[in-house]
């Protein structure tokens, strides 16, 4: 079974296989991930600096990039701006924050950890996601750091064929980077859902309705707390809005999103957002 998918996966993803051979070198400590030039911490700092060195403008809820100037536009602060759809819907979580696009050269490392199973990038990963957090002033200083991190739950089918859940293995090294406890087992998935990339938008709410619960000791931790989610990758947000709904229902104070790579909005979806936001103003 898992043979069956891994090979599905390559053969979907042709360049795949050259990468993960990238990775396999770049596995080793004193490489660089992405280039496999000498680094002792994972990321040479050619590569971190061109990959990882600036923060693009995202929307703080949903952490989508935003084609406009935020701040020159409006005159306000980056960290304080929310995007159309988040105006108009507003999700569940409070507020998203993102190490990276996904997109080439990050998405090799999302690939090598999720489907290559090298464990070893899961460090670098939160590395990268904790600089972000630690970017994100504005948030922190108005919102302050979650008070325990989780990470998003598999179902049981899709962990035991993949053997670990890709999101908890950032979760442990970007709790103690950030000192912040972690509860790995504060959610559970109730059933496997379908993967949201394979579904039209109508179905992808359909596809994760009701699919999370907490489990007992998760619903005495969240109550009144402000809560870390930690995900790979956030490409819809449907799936993380139905587990901050779940975390909200359960009494939880606030919910933040913590992912390391976010897809870029579609390009009607940015022209929808761009026209949207000219037409209203709606940064706020
Ligand atoms: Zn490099
Ligand atoms: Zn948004």
């Amino acid at each position: 079974m898992t043979l069956r998918l891994s090979q599905r996966v390559l053969d979907g993803l042709p360049s795949l296989s050259a990468t993960l051979g990238r990775l396999v070198r770049a596995a080793l400590p004193a490489s660089c991930a992405l280039c496999g030039r000498d680094a002792s911490d994972g990321l040479c700092a050619v590569c971190a600096a061109r990959y990882f060195g600036q923060a693009a403008a995202r929307c703080r809820q949903c952490g989508l990039a935003v084609m406009t100037s935020v701040t020159g536009v409006t005159g306000i602060t980056v960290a304080s701006a929310r995007c159309g759809a988040c105006l108009a819907h507003s999700p569940s979580f409070d507020a998203t924050i993102v190490a990276s696009e996904y997109a080439a050269p990050a998405d090799q490392l999302v690939l090598g950890l999720k489907f290559g199973a090298q464990l070893a990038l899961a460090p670098l990963l939160a590395r990268l996601l904790r600089d972000s957090v630690l970017r994100a002033d504005a948030e922190m200083q108005a919102h302050g750091l979650p008070e325990l991190i989780t990470a998003v739950p598999l179902g049981a089918n899709r962990l035991a064929s993949r053997g670990f859940n890709q999101a908890l293995e950032i979760a442990r090294p970007l709790s103690r980077a950030l000192g912040i406890p972690l509860m790995p087992r504060l959610m559970l998935r109730l059933r496997d859902t379908l993967p949201q990339s394979r579904l039209s938008p109508a179905q992808r709410k359909h596809n994760v309705e009701h699919a999370f619960t907490l489990t007992p000791a998760g619903i005495d931790a969240v109550r009144g707390r402000h809560v870390g989610m930690v995900d790979d990758v956030m490409t819809t947000g449907d799936t993380l809005d139905e587990v901050a709904a779940t975390l909200k229902r359960f009494g939880a104070r606030r919910v933040t999103n913590l992912v390391f790579a976010r897809t870029a909005p579609r390009p009607a979806t940015v022209q929808d957002a761009y026209v949207a936001n000219r037409r209203t103003a709606c940064f706020t």
